[in-house]
């Protein structure tokens, strides 16, 4: 937190106390928001109410016309400090079911989520958050309130063994403690393309995961307004370990700043995934509710993928015990063929078969109960010898979408971020996020004018 933003409590001063407030987010800038004060901590919490005043948060998503997009997100206003910049901000769940949180950090607050008021004694440097009998306990504290935040005037926050960049949301529901981390969207970005591609990568395949990265954040970000977070931190969305600033992941994402994918008048809804194994898929046949309409394109830049190619087996009695729960009732599997097959060679659907069970069912579902680390795509083969099933297969991952790794393969070609990304998301256009009075909107964005081998 800046300086500037740390003042004198008139109350204090008045008692002649030695006292400050802090004011402002945990990234520095003043967002009206006072956060700590010795005065309030002293039991005369309502002298100081007048000082604590909750930022009107906007968020709401609206389609877009005429080719540019425009979106109200949610975004941390400033009226007390016109100079602060005002960036998109991103809820990101992590930490669900728990039973127990640990922070740790500096001058750690803890306040009302509502009210902003603050719930401890003072300002501490750890903090151990507990669900206890429908009430949420905080340093053995018992609180009325159900929903927390935890804020600190220092940079980072840590939760376990992660550092968190934001003030984050303990929540108190029925299977526990869910924390959410409120973060600016692109120092998310920092964490999540460190988290899903070694920074050791070349500069443009990081670049293309930030754009990509982007891109799914705010489509999730505008589909989720009536939800306690965007997105999830494993895989079901995209990875992110925390504030995990690897210079080169910073140096992708702060090169690309606001840079998206867009497709017709919408934001695409942008998809990657670890290796296609030769050729991408289509996403409607691996979600049978996609709208997105790409097309699957070959990709011969993800060879060096430990995982291009892989094999795996299981016997007829794992399999049967696996595919239980979508109703296989024999004990033992005794045939499995893929019964549809897409351009791409990924099993669309495939079908089980016992003494007397029979079950078809999708390929995405059949790899999801064989487990995803295990069947790792759908563009296997079957060998049925001596009761066992071996599964030989290509890539990692649903394959709609970037191949990661075939970005570090046409990076290591020598070709830039725009023509990898159009080389995977064909027919797509780039836009860029442009703040206009408070509201977030796409404008078309052209490489043409800028170097393409380096900062934009
Ligand atoms: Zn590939």
């Amino acid at each position: 937190m800046s300086i500037s933003h740390r003042f004198g409590c008139d109350p204090c001063a008045r008692q002649g106390r030695r006292a400050f407030l802090l004011r402002g987010d945990p990234e520095g800038r003043d967002n009206g928001i006072v956060r700590s004060c010795v005065h309030v901590l002293r039991g005369t919490r309502f002298r100081v109410r007048a000082f604590v005043r909750t930022v009107p948060w906007a968020r709401a998503a609206i389609p877009l016309v005429m080719g540019v997009l425009s979106i109200l997100l949610t975004q941390s206003s400033s009226a007390a400090d016109s100079r602060s910049e005002v960036q998109p901000r991103i809820r990101v769940r992590i930490a669900h079911q728990a039973a127990v949180l640990r922070f740790h950090g500096v001058d750690i607050a803890v306040v009302d989520a509502f009210t902003r008021l603050p719930l401890l004694p003072g300002p501490v440097d750890e903090v151990d958050v507990e669900a206890k009998g429908g009430r949420l306990v905080v340093n053995r504290l018992p609180l009325s309130a159900k929903r927390i935040r935890v804020e600190t005037p220092a940079v980072f926050v840590q939760m376990g063994r992660r550092d968190y960049r934001g003030a984050i949301e303990v929540v108190l529901a029925s299977d526990g403690l869910t924390a959410v981390v409120h973060t600016v969207l692109e120092h998310y970005l920092y964490g999540a393309v460190a988290s899903e591609m070694p920074a050791t990568w070349p500069a443009e395949a990081l670049k293309a995961q930030a754009i990509v990265s982007r891109t799914y954040a705010l489509r999730r970000m505008m589909e989720s307004a009536d939800r306690l977070y965007d997105v999830v931190d494993d895989v079901a969305d995209q990875l992110y370990e925390g504030a995990d600033d690897a210079f080169q992941a910073v140096r992708a994402v702060r090169g690309t700043t606001g840079i998206v994918l867009t497709k017709g008048d919408a934001l695409l809804d942008a998809r990657f995934h670890s290796t296609c194994g030769g050729m991408t898929e289509v996403p409607g046949l691996v979600w049978p509710k996609a709208t997105m309409d790409l097309p699957a394109v070959r990709c011969e830049d993800c060879r060096a993928s430990p995982v291009h190619d892989w094999r795996t087996s299981f016997s007829g009695d794992e399999l049967a015990s696996l595919l239980a729960p979508e109703g296989f009732g024999d004990p033992r599997v005794e045939a499995v063929d893929v019964a549809e097959r897409s351009a791409s060679g990924r099993a669309v659907m495939v079908a089980v078969r016992g003494k007397d069970a029979r079950l078809l069912l999708r390929g995405n579902d059949f790899r999801r109960r064989l487990g995803y680390a295990r069947l790792k795509s759908t563009r296997f083969t079957i060998n049925h010898r001596d009761g066992l099933f071996e599964f030989r297969g290509q890539g990692y991952g649903h394959g709609v979408g970037l191949c990661q790794w075939g970005a570090r393969g046409k990076a290591r070609r020598g070709m830039n971020v725009s023509a990898i990304l159009r080389a995977y998301f064909p027919g797509a256009r780039f836009g860029r996020l442009a703040s206009q009075g408070g509201r977030w909107r796409i404008i078309p964005y052209s490489f043409v004018q800028t170097s393409l081998t380096d900062g934009w």
